[in-house]
């Protein structure tokens, strides 16, 4: 029986970060294991509600308050169990999600601080790695009939294990050099160490999935020659279109890039150098684009920025500006525009955050400002006010509020604009929505027979826990479809959204 009071015993708390000054010379996670006797006492804070409204913020549905009380009781490997019937990899959602369900969590509604499920589910997830809980399932016999998954984030990874383990034979396909989507080459070491995606990749591969890196469907192998190589194909290819802003002065100045091409820069060089001080970030033209003794502006307000903020400070960044064109948000939830269990307008401060950095808030950029040799120098910013109106976002710039702060780099984190425009979606005879989407009818396909998508090449720019989430339940119907014998979990549909107010 869980404890009521558990709640009133204990604050919530979670393990401290590693400390600024160490964890900036590296790229290790910043969050250190907790410690057993913590965990227990944050898992003793959930009161097991008859009706968990974490669940409900949970795509994936996952059974909570079942895992917090074998957590509570010490029932480890159970716990493991439990947590992975619901989600193939904890361990990236324990470290990255930003926790729809703890919005949701019913103490939130008391004035109470929520459960912190994210890091038990993190500490469960490391626990079945230390207890062999990663052990490749047994797969059943072969169906004989094969899928092909194009694009391996975790969307992808999510319905290729769900498929091998239904007996199909899964063959996922990716252009980059190494399996993990963004996860990979988006998201710095210091959020997600890349030994976590190599284990899952073992252990789907034991399970009899094939992977194909450094394959770009649609332009190495045709959407033809990939329909007639399988019975099924998955599209998760992710939404990997950049936004920009082709009409301010100076963009097509020396030093000014979209955030991705930064991070994957960074990332690529900690990847060849393991643990050790990673050499100078170059493009592949050999261009730096190092944050090395520079002064780095980024604009935007989301993960992206944020990721970009910690990039910049490990590699050595002279000072960092990060520009947000909104107010900042309120300190708490504002129980009026964004009632409990919706997911709040709330400021959010990332590790990141603690490393340094000016955050400015309600400006935009007038004018990349060129140094004479076509090299940025400096961004200049006024103060705007943003208002709707007829839907139409207006963004109106204060007289006499014009700033220019100093910028050798210059890093775009302004969102993305659905997945990229690419000869595999005419081959397959697929087209992108008004938000640079894929649609897919209510059992996953696109509008080309046996063509099925899933994660952000659907859903657009979202979160790990959704990429899982639909990932799991495109592979429900692309069994189905096949003839597969009984169901798998499908914890979404397409039409699906987060909770909101109205
Ligand atoms: C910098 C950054 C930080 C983020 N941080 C977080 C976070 O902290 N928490 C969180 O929940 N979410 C975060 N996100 C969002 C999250 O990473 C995505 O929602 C998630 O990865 C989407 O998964 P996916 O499988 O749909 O696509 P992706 O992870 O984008 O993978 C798509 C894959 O498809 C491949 N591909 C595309 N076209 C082809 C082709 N023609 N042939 C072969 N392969 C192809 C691509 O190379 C890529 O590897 C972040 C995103 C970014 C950009
Ligand atoms: S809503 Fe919060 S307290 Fe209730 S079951 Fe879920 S995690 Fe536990």
């Amino acid at each position: 029986m869980p404890d009521p009071n558990g709640f009133l015993r204990y604050e919530r708390q979670l393990p401290a970060r590693r400390p600024v000054a160490v964890r900036i010379t590296d790229w290790r996670e910043v969050y250190p294991p907790a410690g057993a006797e913590l965990i227990r006492e944050q898992a003793t804070r959930c009161m097991d509600c008859g009706i968990p409204f974490c669940h409900d913020g949970c795509p994936l549905g996952n059974r909570i308050p079942d895992w917090n009380d074998l957590v509570r009781t010490g029932n480890w490997d159970a716990a493991v169990e439990s947590l992975h019937a619901t989600n193939n990899f904890p361990e990236f959602t324990g470290r990255l999600c930003p926790a729809p369900c703890e919005a949701a969590c019913v103490l939130g509604l008391g004035g109470q601080q929520p459960v912190t499920i994210k890091q038990v589910e993190v500490e469960i997830a490391d626990a079945a790695v230390a207890r062999g809980g990663l052990n490749p399932h047994p797969v059943p016999a072969s169906t004989g009939r094969s899928v092909a998954v194009v694009g391996s984030g975790p969307a992808g990874l999510a319905a290729a294990q769900q498929l091998a383990r239904a007996g199909h034979a899964v063959t996922v396909y990716e252009r980059d050099d190494a399996i993990g989507g963004l996860l990979r080459y988006g998201i710095p070491d210091f959020k997600l160490e890349k030994q976590h995606i190599d284990r899952r990749v073992a252990q789907l591969a034991a399970e009899g999935v094939q992977f194909r890196t450094g394959v770009n469907i649609g332009v190495d192998v045709t959407a033809e020659e990939l329909r007639g190589r399988h019975d099924a194909v998955l599209l998760a290819c992710g939404a990997l279109q950049g936004r920009d802003t082709p009409e301010t002065p100076g963009r097509p100045l020396r030093g000014v890039h979209q955030a991705m091409t930064h991070l994957v820069a960074a990332n690529r060089v900690v990847a060849a150098a393991g643990d050790g001080r990673p050499a100078p970030a170059v493009l592949p033209d050999g261009t730096p684009i190092d944050a090395a003794g520079r002064h780095v502006v980024i604009i935007g307000g989301g993960d992206t920025a944020a990721d970009c903020l910690g990039v910049a400070h490990r590699q050595g960044a002279a000072g960092v500006h990060q520009l947000d064109l909104y107010p900042e948000p309120p300190h708490g939830r504002d129980a009026e525009r964004d009632p409990w269990p919706t997911w709040p307008w709330v400021l959010r401060n990332y590790p990141a955050h603690e490393e340094g950095g000016d955050r400015v808030f309600a400006v935009a950029v007038q004018e990349f400002v060129d140094d004479g040799t076509g090299q940025v120098k400096g961004v200049r910013i006024a103060e705007v006010t943003v208002e709707r109106r007829d839907g139409r976002r207006v963004v109106t710039a204060l007289p006499g509020s014009e700033r220019e702060l100093p910028a050798d780099l210059v890093l775009l984190a302004i969102g993305f604009e659905g997945t990229e425009e690419q000869p595999l979606l005419a081959q397959f005879g697929v087209t992108r929505n008004a938000r640079g989407a894929v649609d897919a009818r209510p059992d996953w396909q696109t509008d080309a027979d046996g063509v099925f998508v899933a994660g952000d090449m659907h859903r657009g720019a979202s979160l790990i826990v959704w990429a899982i989430a639909e990932g799991r339940a495109a592979a429900a119907a692309i069994h189905s479809y096949l003839g597969g014998i009984g169901t798998l979990p499908a914890p979404v549909d397409p039409a699906r959204q987060p909770l909101a107010a109205r």
